[in-house]
């Protein structure tokens, strides 16, 4: 077993395993409060054997497998947070440049606009680096950090575009006569799943000092 800093490097080993399969079975979860529609499912194991033909990749191998199957669902959720902060702010930018307050489109005041002007930076700059991260995936560069910065900056994003566009909308935003609401609830796991922000950072921050030993 290789040696690491903080004691034996912990190996693990991905199994497909079929759903009928014995000691396997799969019930169902709670519901989350973004994308009610979304079927949690709880998989739960017991003396459950298998044969070595359903190992998935190597034995000892299921980081690897993981990781993987991690930066593309990673690099999704960041293409998924720029696609939705668009269609948020074609919305948020539409409502204000009709919504008259005070004899003008809302648009006209600067509070308004330059909260438009920031969404317009902010999402530019995640597609950036989600392009970015997809450029690297396909030319077999390292992606690691890369990926994570997307991911991270995307979904942190994606929340301040929806609570913008929220606020734009003033009270309309709250109620049903619009999507805004759902939008903004929606968006929340986007910085928990596929590994929280804090996971996200803890990536970036560990490939720019790992080099230094630190
Ligand atoms: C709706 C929904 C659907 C999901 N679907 C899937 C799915 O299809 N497949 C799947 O595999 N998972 C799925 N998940 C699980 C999701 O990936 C996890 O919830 C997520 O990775 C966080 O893990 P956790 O909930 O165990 O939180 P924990 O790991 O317990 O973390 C709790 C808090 O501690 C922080 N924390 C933990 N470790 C560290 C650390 N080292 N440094 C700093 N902070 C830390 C976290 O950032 C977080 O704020 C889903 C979750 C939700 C809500």
């Amino acid at each position: 077993m290789d040696e690491t800093p903080k004691g034996p490097k912990k190996r693990i080993t991905c199994f497909l395993v079929d759903r009928r399969h014995p000691g396997f079975t799969v019930r169902d979860g709670s519901r989350s409060v973004s994308h009610p529609g979304y079927k949690n499912c709880v998989l739960e194991f017991s003396d459950c054997r298998l044969p070595a033909g359903q190992v998935l990749g190597e034995v000892d191998g299921g980081f690897a497998v993981m990781n993987d199957w991690l930066y593309a669902t990673r690099l999704t959720v960041a293409a998924f947070c720029v696609g939705r902060a668009r269609r948020c702010f074609e919305m948020a930018v539409a409502y204000a440049a009709q919504r008259k307050q005070f004899g003008q489109p809302i648009a006209g005041f600067q509070g308004v606009s330059f909260q438009v002007a920031d969404m317009a930076t902010e999402i530019d700059a995640s597609d950036l680096l989600t392009l970015m991260g997809a450029w690297r995936l396909d030319t077999g560069l390292p992606l690691n950090r890369e990926i994570a910065s997307a991911k991270v900056h995307a979904s942190e994003m994606l929340a301040r575009v929806k609570d913008t566009t929220l606020q734009i909308f003033g009270g309309k935003g709250l109620m049903d006569d619009f999507p805004i609401k759902r939008f903004w609830r929606d968006a929340r796991v986007e910085r928990i799943w596929d590994g929280t922000s804090e996971i996200q950072r803890h990536i970036i921050s560990r490939e720019i000092f790992r080099p230094l030993g630190a």
